[in-house]
């Protein structure tokens, strides 16, 4: 045996909570030979049409976030070259869903506390060209939704929700994802409800969410699925050039016991929170604000702030450090204006979103799966500690 074998395991950052049910069900799903768009999916998203209150006919499942922010942008026929406003402190597929769909992104910086995109700075980024925004409910804190769809209404916009950290979000008693003309979900594997890979659409007319639905489905016509089922054969008729976006029922078959745990997790995970605010309160890192009044924060990521001017540590060796000591970390973001892709394309000099490009210098998540024990989270904030320590 080597000294090695003392050590606890590698804690996994964003460790997916799967349980027995979603185990058995994929079970059922394989030995029922249905495993692509059927029954399952169908109940998912009845099941998650009625975790946020709105309408059967409102919700669309897809395979992933990226595909729901895609298909919704075609769906609202927004004429290419169009611009949309989002959040440089995010995920590479918010921007990438804008490009795929023939319109063009515009940053405006987030907000020093918050770091959820500010009203003020989207206000000053609209152009004529300006035709929607596209928030993200950062690490799952709900984004101003009063100014944010004031500021749509005034100017004649759509909105589309980047949730895939919001499931459980709440803004004034409302919740994340049905504000805007879309709201889009994800289930990929770190986040609060996970299928594998999976997404989905929530929104506010019937029409354009069935306008999404085929389009996640080749642009056939309506109930392709059906087209193989004991009802006999039906033709179908293509009637766009849509995508093959569609989610299936072995993923739907984990997605439905996740959904149903989706209350107890986030309990695990504030408890997580509170724990983490109390271990962490005397080192010189920076924690996450409070959450404002008459909101649920989704506590999808904790991030702290390592300064180096106050940590005596710069963020990137802090990183090191935790891994070191067997706890995995994450980045939530480099500012998307940093990427040489955009960079080239689109001419973005990340010195022009400073909150975000500061944030994405200085933030660490630590972990907040509800899988975490209490005595993992232990080694959590002795190993930041023993990081700022050097
Ligand atoms: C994960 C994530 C996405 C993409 O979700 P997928 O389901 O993997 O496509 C988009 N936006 C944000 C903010 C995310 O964290």
């Amino acid at each position: 045996m080597s000294s090695n074998d003392n050590k606890p395991p590698f804690l996994v950052f964003a460790a997916p909570d799967i349980q027995e049910p979603e185990i058995a069900e994929v079970e059922a799903c394989l030995r029922s030979g249905w495993l692509g768009t059927g029954p399952r999916v169908a109940r998912f998203e009845a099941d998650f049409a009625a975790y946020k209150n709105v309408g059967a006919n409102l919700v669309a499942g897809v395979n992933s976030c990226t595909a729901a922010m895609h298909v919704s942008m075609v769906a609202a026929n927004l004429e290419p070259g169009s611009e949309v406003i989002t959040t440089p402190l995010t995920f590479c597929a918010t921007v990438n869903s804008i490009l795929h769909a023939d319109l063009v992104p515009v940053l405006a910086d987030v907000d020093a506390s918050s770091q959820n995109i500010d009203p003020d700075a989207i206000e000053a980024a609209i152009t004529p060209r300006t035709r929607a925004i596209l928030p993200v409910h950062f690490a799952g804190r709900p984004c101003d939704m009063d100014r944010i769809m004031a500021i749509a209404r005034k100017h004649d916009l759509m909105v589309i929700e980047d949730c895939a950290h919001a499931i459980e979000t709440e803004y004034r008693g409302r919740k994340a994802g049905t504000f805007g003309d879309f709201g889009c979900f994800s289930f990929y594997v770190t986040k609060n409800v996970v299928t594998g890979e999976g997404g989905m659409i929530v929104g506010r007319d019937a029409s354009l969410i069935a306008r999404a639905r085929m389009l996640a489905l080749h642009g056939m016509s309506k109930d392709a699925w059906h087209r193989f089922s004991d009802k006999g054969y039906k033709h179908y008729q293509v009637v766009e050039c849509g995508f093959k976006y569609n989610m299936m029922d072995l993923q739907a078959a984990i997605g439905l016991h996740q959904l149903a745990r989706v209350e107890n997790n986030w309990l695990r995970r504030r408890e997580l929170w509170e724990m983490y605010e109390q271990a962490l309160a005397d080192l010189p890192i920076g924690l996450p604000a409070i959450a404002e009044a008459d909101t649920r924060h989704a506590h999808h990521l904790y991030t702290v702030m390592v300064d180096p001017a106050l940590c005596g540590v710069d963020r990137d060796s802090f990183l090191d450090r935790m891994n070191a000591q067997g706890v995995g970390t994450g980045v939530h973001y480099q500012s998307v204006a940093e990427h040489p892709y955009y960079r080239e394309r689109l001419g973005w000099d990340p010195d022009r979103w400073p909150n975000a490009r500061k944030i994405g210098q200085q933030t660490v998540s630590l972990p907040i799966s509800s899988k975490l024990s209490d005595s993992d989270l232990e080694r959590v904030t002795k190993a930041a500690a023993h990081s700022l320590a050097g």
